[in-house]
């Protein structure tokens, strides 16, 4: 049963507890879950859109619980995931963490931290530690944090439940995808904690399902072409996605073209005004 409710703050763990933001929607599932992790001191994982009742969701759960809000962590800069960041820093004074997009204009303008992180940064307390893993792929500035006390991993958007990743180019990178899910197969992970969706067991059983299900994916990309032959994206996207319903069409494109983007680099494709074919 779900309890992804709007503005109610769930307690998952001993270091966890959850606030879903009201912004349901195709592309955000439920809405957008911002994780509160911590005892006394609370670092606060993607703050979200920026809608004041979230904030003051995030501000009351915290005065419930006698907390002080000390590091905002943004895992990536979509506009449902870091501008609430702001509005949280002028109420708390928090560090704001996370790593600069490469167009901040066509992401969240708002964002800027005080904190610029790559792989291996961390922030540390007396109750946790959390460390960053550079996963590009869904963006590239995407970061997921392992709550080592818990061995949780919040994937942001790397990683969701009940739906699949876009990746639209060229900031999303098909290649670089699936290289960040790769490296998530050694780390000691006993729970996922997506941006959108439910906690999820089984971490390593998710992940290689994600890889095989893109995998997948590319080989109906290469029969998708056999059939159409030398083909643009409007007529190749049918092909590839018949398993699809067609509403979703506009956006299997972009995980289309990331696809093609990839097998490219690969020299397996190869395109020209638009048409693309095999080699
Ligand atoms: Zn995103």
């Amino acid at each position: 049963m779900s309890n992804l409710v709007h503005g109610e703050t769930i307690v998952l763990s001993p270091l966890i507890r959850r606030i879903t933001a009201p912004n349901p929607g195709i592309m955000t599932g439920p809405g957008t879950n911002t994780y509160l992790v911590g005892k006394g001191e609370w670092a606060v994982i993607d703050p979200g859109p920026a809608i004041p009742e979230h904030v003051d969701a995030i501000l009351q759960a915290a005065a419930d619980a006698h907390a002080t809000i000390q590091w905002i962590l943004c895992t990536h800069t979509h506009m449902d995931h870091s501008p609430a960041a702001k509005a949280l820093q002028e109420a708390t004074d928090a560090t704001v963490i996370g790593m600069p997009a490469v167009s901040p204009q066509s992401q969240d303008p708002s964002f800027s931290p005080d904190q610029c992180w790559q792989e291996g940064d961390y922030v540390q307390c007396d109750d946790f530690r959390l460390l960053a893993l550079h996963t590009p792929g869904h963006a590239s500035n995407h970061l997921c944090f392992h709550l080592e006390q818990e061995q949780v991993l919040f994937t942001g958007d790397h990683i969701m439940e009940g739906s699949t990743v876009v990746i639209a180019p060229p900031d999303g990178d098909m290649k670089a995808y699936l290289e960040s899910l790769e490296k998530l197969k050694g780390i000691a992970i006993r729970q996922l904690a997506p941006a959108h969706g439910h906690l999820m067991d089984h971490p390593q059983d998710v992940i290689e399902g994600l890889i095989q299900h893109r995998l997948m994916r590319e080989a109906k990309v290469l029969t998708g072409m056999e059939k159409t032959g030398p083909a643009d994206l409007d007529t190749l996207t049918p092909a590839v996605y018949d398993d699809v319903p067609p509403f979703l069409h506009p956006i299997a494109r972009y995980s289309l073209q990331a696809h093609l983007d990839k097998l490219q680099k690969e020299g397996i494709v190869r395109e020209s005004a638009g048409i693309w074919q095999k080699n």
